[in-house]
């Protein structure tokens, strides 16, 4: 098979191939709605799933929707969540945010780009999570991986090397390389990828589907 010689190739090949390794394209934040997804997430910040997880139970038993969060004290939130990074701002966010949704939203989950960075701990990255895992709506979340990857599969090759980190240049980018509906499982493929075989600092190139086109293979 001709090796794809653009960016835009790179992704679709990136694409098809982590489509096959990665047939589930799992979120890893476990959720049961989206407003608990979009509380997880604003969570998850410098914290590792696994943590968030852990948390997550305990929290969503006191405070399920925004209506009962909203109404949480600061200090009840934080006891919940004190084994994450950041436990304070996360604990002011988290009911902020639940706030402003019983304010502007009648409690429920907006679905715009505008509307979820609109609110209190909510940037792009959160808000592509939603709205692709929670709400079926195009999405690409640009985390550290995503950012690696495309650098090292020359995805980002268009931008200024000083703008090849910076997640918002990289998911307008990016975009158009990939269909709209599959924005979010592709991220979330390219960060189960990151974690597993292009690890930061050790990737596994000998293991890698993606070794026979990947411009910094080192096999
Ligand atoms: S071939 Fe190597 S550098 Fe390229 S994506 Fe795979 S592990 Fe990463």
């Amino acid at each position: 098979m001709a090796r794809p010689r653009t960016p835009k190739g790179r992704a679709q090949r990136t694409n098809e191939r982590l489509t096959l390794l990665y047939p589930e394209a799992l979120c890893e934040l476990d959720h049961t709605t989206s407003f608990q997804l979009l509380i997880a997430t604003i969570l998850s910040a410098q914290a590792t799933d696994v943590g968030v997880n852990k948390a997550t139970p305990g929290l969503f038993a006191h405070y399920p929707d925004a209506e009962s969060m909203s109404e949480a004290s600061q200090e009840e939130v934080e006891a919940l969540i004190n084994s994450l990074g950041l436990f304070r701002n996360k604990a002011k966010s988290v009911i902020k945010c639940a706030n402003q949704l019983m304010d502007h939203h009648d409690g429920q989950v907006p679905t715009s780009m505008k509307d979820l960075v609109a609110l209190a701990g909510v940037g792009r990255k959160t808000a592509n999570v939603v709205r692709s895992v929670a709400l079926d709506l195009p999405g690409l979340p640009v985390d550290t991986h995503v950012l690696r990857l495309s650098q090292l599969l020359h995805l980002t090759e268009a931008l200024p090397e000083s703008q090849q980190r910076d997640a918002v240049k990289v998911e307008l980018l990016l975009n158009p390389m990939v269909p709209a509906a599959e924005r979010g499982s592709f991220s979330l493929r390219m960060i189960l990828h990151g974690r597993r075989v292009c690890i930061a600092r050790r990737p596994q190139c000998e293991a890698c589907v993606l070794n026979d086109f990947c411009p910094s293979s080192t096999v």
